[in-house]
């Protein structure tokens, strides 16, 4: 300010003095062109600072913070202040549209969709999970109302309704036959009249709940069908009069189907231990030969049982030399508990005078192979898939009448997954089946390297 009146000043007196020294020189009035010469000088001075104000109007008007008019006082001031006051604006407008976009990745970045809906139900945004749930293209369907593009009914009357407490599930749009795709949807209001539609894949929800159904009906009806037979024969015992001979025949019966329920809770004991604990390392271990011997033993014992007769089928059990000395590391109950499951089905499925060959033997790529083969009635091609599902059966009653869960399989296909290995099965129907567990060059050792 003080620049301002003092330039002005100077002016001002600068055209005075000029006045008056050029009157003096051509010796006309003195007053006068005093007067005019200060007159002169304030309308230069006033000149001067229209032309810079102007400037500095024009670099408000069009101009761009990095390129500021050079000017001084207060005009010099005023380019300062602006120039700092749209720097902090700019710097705050970038902050929060860095926010903006931190916020909407973090959106896109999670796992359920996001819809956000105006008072019209007019799609203003959605992250790319909703948008592939839904069946919208984020870019193409802004502004689009929602209900053209999910034509659910069951949606249709969620967003009509005011009770939104709880969620909706649909059929996803992106569903294909094999994989479908279920979505739960729910609605949140907020703001005025706006939505924000949040969805989740559930399907793998859905089908671990139809699992557990499943599962739950499954053995409840196993252990109903025994214990009914168990109940009638306690009737009978009670009110009949038997002679003794058929109190016998009953009492192998009952033993029958008790032994049945109790094969059932042990091998969904041993389904539930191998979920609940931790995957086994490789500290302990089974020497090859003795899992070998055990199985072989538990094979001709169930073959006798089942046949009733000394040589009811061909068992032969071989291991390869270059093994003969190997451990196999894991959990020895679980892998001794996997093979002899396979060896058991097999004596199960083969009829008499069939034959049975397990072979132990590392495999080019340097896996070890525990091979079972038999020549009982094999699987037919589209039951092979399903076998190692829990109380799958190709033939429920062959089954049950030779002590089986349907829970062996599934036993087996757990203890090796846990230990990183895998079941394989090979089966023709009328010819045989061959199951093999493939356990990688890691679990199998010399007994003198461990
Ligand atoms: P189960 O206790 O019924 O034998 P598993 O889970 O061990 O249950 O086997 C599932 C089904 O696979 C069996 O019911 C049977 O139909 C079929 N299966 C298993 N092993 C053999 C085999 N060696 N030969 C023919 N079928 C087999």
């Amino acid at each position: 300010m003080f620049g301002r009146f003092f330039s002005s000043l100077v002016l001002l007196i600068s055209g005075a003095a000029l006045g008056y020294f050029w009157a003096q020189s051509q010796e006309l009035q003195v007053t006068f062109y005093l007067v005019v010469g200060s007159l002169v000088g304030a309308m230069l001075w006033w000149f001067l600072d229209a032309i810079r104000g102007l400037r500095v109007v024009y670099w408000l008007r069009y101009g761009n913070l990095a390129e500021v008019p050079n000017t001084f006082g207060l005009w010099g001031t005023v380019v300062d202040r602006t120039r700092r006051l749209l720097r902090e604006r700019e710097k705050a407008i970038n902050a929060s549209e860095q926010r903006l976009k931190d916020f909407l990745s973090a959106i896109q970045a999670s796992p359920n969709g996001v819809v956000l809906l105006d008072e019209n139900f007019q799609i203003e945004w959605c992250n790319q999970t909703a948008a592939f749930q839904l069946g919208i293209e984020p870019e193409r369907d802004l502004a689009q109302r929602i209900g053209n593009l999910v034509r659910d009914p069951i949606f249709s009357a969620y967003m009509t309704t005011s009770d939104v407490a709880e969620p909706i599930v649909i059929e996803g749009r992106g569903k294909n036959p094999n994989m479908p795709l279920r979505i739960s949807i729910q609605r949140h209001p907020h703001g005025e009249g706006k939505q924000l539609l949040i969805t989740r894949d559930v399907t793998v929800v859905e089908q671990a709940e139809a699992m557990r159904r499943d599962f739950v009906a499954n053995v409840s009806h196993e252990i109903r069908t025994p214990l009914t037979v168990l109940a009638g024969f306690v009737e009978t015992l009670q009110t009949l009069k038997l002679t003794a001979q058929e109190q016998d025949k009953y009492l192998d019966l009952m033993a029958n189907q008790s032994h049945r329920m109790q094969s059932l809770v042990d091998d969904l004991l041993t389904l539930s231990r191998l979920e609940g604990s931790p995957v086994p390392g490789f500290t302990s271990s089974l020497e090859l030969t003795q899992l070998m011997e055990a199985c072989q033993s538990e094979a001709q014992q169930l073959s006798k049982l089942l046949f009733q007769e000394k040589i009811a089928q061909v068992i032969v059990f071989e291991t390869d030399p270059v093994i003969q000395n190997h451990l196999v590391l894991g959990e020895p109950r679980e892998l001794q508990s996997a093979l002899s499951n396979l060896v058991s089905n097999a004596v199960r499925y083969t009829p008499q005078g069939g034959r049975i060959e397990v072979h132990a033997f590392v495999s080019k790529d340097g896996n070890l192979n525990l091979q079972v083969k038999d020549t009982g009635p094999g699987v037919p091609p589209e039951h092979l898939p399903r076998l190692t599902e829990r109380f799958y059966r190709v033939d429920r009653s062959r089954s049950r009448e030779s002590g089986g869960t349907g829970l062996g399989l599934a036993i087996v296909k757990h203890v090796m997954q846990r230990h990183g290995g895998q079941l394989q099965i090979a089966s023709t129907a009328g010819q045989g089946s061959c199951f093999n567990l493939v356990f990688p060059a890691t679990r199998c050792k010399q007994a003198e390297a461990v």
